[in-house]
C-alpha cells in the first residue's frame, strides 16, 4: 500500500495550479479514484464552490471557510461516498488549524492530501495557511514560474494602474487590483 502524504504544491500568481489540480481531478476520475475537491470560500469570482483555472476548465469543489472543520467534513463526505483523495485549491486561505485537520486526515485516515496555493502574499508575508503547509507537508513542491526578465519567479506583486502596491489588506478580492509573479529584484525590496 503506498503512504499516504500531506504535499504542498506553491507558485506565483498565474503559474497554472489550479490547471494542475484540474488535471490530476480528471485523471483520477478516469482512473476509478475518487477526489475530494475543496476551495476557499474567500475568492468568490466565480461562483462559491467552483474551482475555475484560467483557461476556463471548471469544477465542482466544497467551500470551505475559516470556521470548518475539514476532518469532520471529511469524515462525514466519506460516510456517504467513499473518497480516495483530497486536494485543495487556494490552500493559502486555510488556517493553522485547518491544515492540521487535514494532517490528521492522512495521519489517521490513511489519505493522500494535495494543497495548492500560492506562498505568500504581496507584501512578502506567508499565509497562514502556506506557512502551516511549509512548516508540516511531507512534501513540498514548487510549479516554476518566469518572471518577465526570465528570473525564477517567486513573489507576488499586486498591481493597480500599473504600479505595484505595498500597501493594503492582505486579502483584497473583486477590486481592479490585478496580481502578477515576479522575481524578488524585479517586485523590489520593501525597505
Ligand atoms: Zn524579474
Amino acid at each position: 500500500m503506498a503512504t499516504s502524504i500531506l504535499c504542498f504544491v506553491f507558485s506565483g500568481m498565474g503559474a497554472g495550479k489550479t490547471m494542475d489540480l484540474l488535471r490530476i481531478a480528471y485523471n483520477c476520475n478516469e482512473q476509478g479514484i475518487k477526489p475530494w475537491l475543496l476551495t476557499s470560500s474567500v475568492d468568490n469570482r466565480h461562483g462559491i464552490g467552483r474551482i475555475t483555472s484560467r483557461s476556463g476548465f471548471q469544477q465542482d469543489a466544497r467551500p470551505i471557510d475559516q470556521s470548518d472543520n475539514i476532518y469532520n467534513l471529511f469524515v462525514d463526505e466519506n460516510s456517504k461516498e467513499q473518497i480516495d483523495v483530497v486536494l485543495v485549491d487556494e490552500a493559502m486561505f486555510l488556517s493553522n488549524e485547518q491544515v492540521w485537520q487535514l494532517a490528521k486526515i492522512v495521519d489517521d485516515l490513511g489519505i493522500s492530501v494535495t494543497c495548492f496555493g500560492l506562498r505568500s502574499d504581496f507584501q512578502g508575508n506567508l499565509f497562514e495557511g502556506s506557512a502551516a503547509l511549509m512548516a508540516i507537508a511531507d512534501e513540498i513542491k514548487t510549479i516554476d514560474t518566469r518572471c518577465r526578465c526570465g528570473e525564477k519567479a517567486i513573489m507576488n506583486a499586486r498591481i493597480k494602474d500599473e504600479k505595484i502596491v505595498r500597501e493594503g489588506a492582505q486579502v483584497q478580492i473583486g477590486g481592479n487590483e490585478s496580481y502578477k509573479a515576479m522575481c524578488r529584484k524585479c517586485w523590489g525590496m520593501p525597505c
